[in-house]
């Protein structure tokens, strides 16, 4: 991941990584350019899903059928039983 000074522009270094949660990190970076010599602190967080995880796709099931109509229930499982 290429991280950027916001003072001057140039590349900067990940010096250490403050791992808060999954979904948030305290990047420590400093400034490659030694005329500048800014240090600063960047935040890496999760922003949203564009896939689910494969490793959920029972629990979404699961929620999806809670929230249908009981006939609607029915019928997926008239469907269901063709396979
Ligand atoms: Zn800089």
């Amino acid at each position: 991941m290429r991280v950027f000074c916001p003072e001057c522009g140039e590349k900067a270094r990940i010096q250490k990584t403050n791992r808060i949660s999954t979904s948030y990190a305290d990047l420590y970076c400093s400034c490659s350019d030694p005329e500048c010599g800014h240090s600063f602190v960047m935040n890496l967080s999760f922003s949203h899903t564009l896939s689910p995880s494969a490793k959920n796709t029972n629990e979404l099931v699961t929620a999806l059928v809670k929230a249908l109509p009981h006939e609607k229930v029915k019928e997926i499982h008239s469907q269901l039983a063709m396979f």
